[in-house]
């Protein structure tokens, strides 16, 4: 009985996979397992993912066709960018029976509205490409991660991201005009507007901006452009300690108000295993400093910023507010600064096993998470090395713990989850979120359920229902399948 019924599943799944190919080409169904195999891997090889295709539709109504047929076979759907999300938002799991809407066909940037600062693309257009579409038409669009090569927007969308640019333009949600989403029973939304004031009712794209494929398939986007900074400066300053740092922070914040760009905070462990791993790179200041601060400050009129900036140093410097820095001579100088703390996450790759910690807290209470965090560290694992480094102007700190020197890389992540317990109990109790900009993916599912209130998790699950009501979006994803 058992093996007739997996035959009837067998012919009733491949008339599936027939109907998507009648539905959107057969050539953008795949279905061998090399041709699905990069679909299936995410950057920190943490899930073993299966699926029972993978399809690439070119436009909006196929993906309505695609996602009408899964309804009516009843499939799983895991939407999937560039697929460089760290939480495992993007890969099915390993029962082999969802499939993975690729968006990468629909990568076209559709129009720049350069009069109404405006720029509207297909959800599959990487964010690198979108950038230059901007600077193309002498705009900015400011969203800036080290993955912008092959990240999309659909995917910036969904996980709502960061990067180094939100202590001036925000996240995500703050540069997205409007959008067009494939919703979950096949219906195309069209809430594409460029509008800047809209309070017409709930503001709908805000729950599907952040919602990692779980809400609907976002398929265009209008994002805000903003004019092109003319005057730009890069600082390097290497201080004592995290409070230093802070308070150098405060020093330049209150100076350029919204001008100050950028504020990433590094460890000198961290920076150590940069200039171990990466030859091409150079210590920026003479001697070694228990903590470095990378600076950068824009504005879109043509100045002499740097000259503004030497005179705030050294009013830094008389206060004591940093050890040592040094401006950015030249734009190779600029983007050798940058290299720094954008191979951070790499170079600890080559140190062995790494746990990782996407978390954020009140700025006020970074000094106190770093200390606490650390000796947590440490108590869970003697000899680990963390390595918390990150956007110190938004709170977000990516709280890596490298392993012990010499120690059995398995071994180390088996503590992952002990790990993770202590860190997260610091976070919790600072006031500070578990999920700052990666998102939660099915990393953090489980964990979220004792992370989150109650009342949060019946919201998002009552949200979810009138979305999903058959739950085939992303699965498992946000909401974990007991919650
Ligand atoms: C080197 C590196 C650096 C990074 N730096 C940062 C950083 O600074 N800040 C930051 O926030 N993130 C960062 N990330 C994480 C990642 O790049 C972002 O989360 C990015 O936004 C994901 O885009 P993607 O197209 O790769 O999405 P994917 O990884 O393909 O998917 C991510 C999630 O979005 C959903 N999704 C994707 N496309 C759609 C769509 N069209 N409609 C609905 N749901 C969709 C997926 O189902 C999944 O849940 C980094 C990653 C790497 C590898």
């Amino acid at each position: 009985l058992v093996s007739l019924q997996r035959f009837i599943l067998s012919i009733h799944m491949l008339d599936f996979i027939n109907a998507l190919a009648a539905a959107i080409g057969p050539s953008h169904v795949l279905t061998s397992p090399e041709a699905m195999r990069s679909h299936l891997v995410e950057p920190r090889g943490l899930f073993h993912a299966r699926a029972l295709a993978v399809v690439k539709p070119g436009n909006t109504e196929e993906v309505a066709a695609v996602v009408r047929l899964a309804r009516q076979y009843h499939v799983p759907i895991v939407p999937q960018g560039g697929n460089t999300g760290l939480v495992g938002g993007g890969v099915p799991d390993d029962s082999g029976q969802a499939i993975v809407l690729s968006l990468t066909r629909m990568n076209r940037v559709r129009h720049v509205d350069a009069d109404n600062d405006a720029l509207t693309v297909e959800a599959g257009a990487t964010l690198a490409s979108v950038q230059e579409a901007a600077r193309a038409a002498n705009r900015l669009f400011p969203l800036s991660l080290a993955s912008e090569g092959s990240c999309t927007i659909g995917g910036n969308i969904a996980t709502n991201a960061g990067g180094t640019a939100v202590l001036s333009y925000g996240n995500m949600r703050d540069l997205v005009l409007g959008l067009e989403v494939v919703l979950a029973d096949g219906r195309i939304w069209n809430g594409l507007r460029c509008l800047r004031k809209d309070n017409s009712g709930y503001a709908l794209k805000h729950l599907f901006i952040g919602s990692e494929g779980t809400l609907g398939i976002v398929t265009t986007a209008a994002l805000r452009l903003f004019p092109r900074p003319q005057s730009v400066e890069t600082f390097w300053a290497g201080v004592s300690s995290p409070d230093q740092a802070l308070a150098l922070f405060r020093h330049l914040r209150a100076h350029f108000g919204s001008l100050l760009t950028a504020a990433e905070l590094l460890p000198q462990t961290g920076l150590d295993m940069v200039l171990t791993h990466f030859p091409q790179t150079r210590a920026p200041l003479p001697a070694p400093h228990m903590w470095h601060i990378l600076f950068e400050v824009s504005s879109p009129m043509r100045m002499d910023l740097r000259d503004i900036l030497a005179t705030v140093l050294e009013e830094a410097l008389e206060k004591n507010l940093l050890e040592n820095g040094v401006i950015a001579q030249s734009l190779a100088q600029r983007e050798a600064f940058w290299l720094l703390r954008e191979a951070m996450s790499e170079a600890q790759k080559h140190e062995g096993g790494s746990i990782k910690h996407d978390i954020s807290v009140p700025i006020s209470a970074l000094p106190e998470m770093i200390r606490a965090g650390c000796e947590a560290a440490l108590n869970v694992m003697p000899g680990c090395r963390p390595v918390p480094f990150g956007h110190v102007g938004d709170g977000n700190l990516h709280f890596n713990i490298s392993q012990p020197i010499g120690m059995d890389k398995a071994l180390f992540l088996k503590h992952w989850d002990v790990m993770n317990a202590a860190i997260h109990a610091l976070v919790a109790e600072l006031g500070g979120s578990a999920a700052a900009e990666h998102g939660v993916g099915r990393l953090k599912a489980d964990i979220m359920r004792t992370l989150k209130q109650p009342q949060d998790v019946d919201m998002m699950r009552a949200i979810k229902n009138a979305f999903d009501p058959e739950g085939l979006l992303n699965p498992g994803t946000i909401l974990s399948r007991e919650s």
